[in-house]
């Protein structure tokens, strides 16, 4: 956990958000990754839920785990992603602050566990957990995300989604038309990217990491295609002030997913070139298809080599 973690993240002073905390939570989040059957034992106890306001009813939350995306209003609170259980009642905490009202809904925008770890417990006060038709049948069964080498257990009943859709679905509350579109085979197969029309906010769940090179998980029908399809569609939604929330690191800008988009596209045509080509995975990694990018994007939680493997054995599947 050293300050090192803050550096990879040059946007954020160009979007003049000082996150004084955002190395722990970073590093928890690596550790979290790296040590993923251990994740249930790690220590949430120092985690800070911080709080951004990013129009008159939507706000970000970033604690450990994925981002959070909350609206708040007359009719009640609806929030993308609940991250990890043991954060639930700091969440509800921050929650609590902006809005007296209870949490109505809750839209996952994948099955991952970072991102759906709190769902048990909202689902047990009463919130309604909508997501992408695929992420309730992952969530439903034995999970193994190939890469992370990591198996998960069946969720119980009160923490599946309870409201599926397949393609999109759409929110009328307060004051905004919150649209959830799903991006096939992106991050996962169950991906949605979150629209506020009215906040001009957008909610990218994984399909976008800013500052660090994204994981795009394979086995639970996750690809490259798939995720460059999803960006080219939220830099369609944007426009030059949508403010744009990642899956993970900090707040973005359209320039920020393009930037995004372009490294992803750039590294990943080179590795299917040497794919076609019958390159070995280790040729692959060490003609270091990277390296004009590891300057920004290479410091989190995906090492470059490790981002690259990934690549490969995601384009070589195809
Ligand atoms: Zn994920």
């Amino acid at each position: 956990m050293t300050q090192d973690w803050f550096h990879p993240f040059p946007h954020i002073e160009r979007n003049g958000i000082v996150r004084k905390d955002l190395s722990f939570r970073i590093a928890a989040f690596t550790a979290v990754i790296l040590a993923a059957p251990a994740f249930a034992q790690q220590d949430f106890s120092k985690v800070e839920i911080q709080t951004d306001k990013l129009s008159d009813s939507v706000y970000m939350m970033t604690g450990a785990g994925g981002n959070l995306g909350v609206s708040v209003g007359e009719d009640g609170v609806f929030v993308i992603d609940d991250q990890f259980a043991p954060l639930t009642g700091k969440i509800q905490a921050a929650i609590t602050k902006l809005s007296a009202k209870p949490v109505k809904f809750i839209l996952n925008t994948h099955w991952h566990f970072d991102h759906t770890g709190g769902n048990e417990n909202f689902g047990k006060a009463g919130t309604v957990i909508v997501a992408q038709e695929n992420v309730r049948k992952r969530l439903s069964s034995e999970g193994f995300i190939e890469f992370l080498g990591m198996k998960t257990k069946p969720e119980p009943a009160i923490a599946l989604p309870v409201v599926t859709f397949t393609r999109d679905i759409s929110f009328h509350l307060n004051g905004d038309e919150i649209r959830a579109v799903h991006a096939p085979r992106a991050h996962t197969d169950g991906d949605t990217v979150v629209q506020f029309a009215k906040s001009d906010v957008i909610h990218m769940g994984d399909t976008f990491f800013n500052g660090l090179y994204p994981f795009i998980d394979t086995s639970s029908g996750g690809t490259v295609a798939g995720v460059l399809a999803a960006a080219d569609r939220g830099l369609k939604m944007a426009g030059d002030k949508t403010k744009i929330i990642p899956g993970h690191g900090p707040l973005a800008t359209k320039a920020d997913l393009k930037a995004y988009r372009d490294m992803l596209a750039a590294v990943s045509a080179n590795v299917a070139g040497q794919v076609k080509q019958g390159k070995k995975v280790e040729d692959v990694v060490a003609s270091k298809p990277t390296a004009q990018f590891d300057a920004v994007w290479g410091k989190g939680f995906l090492a470059p080599d490790k981002f690259v493997e990934m690549l490969y054995g995601n384009l070589k599947k195809k």
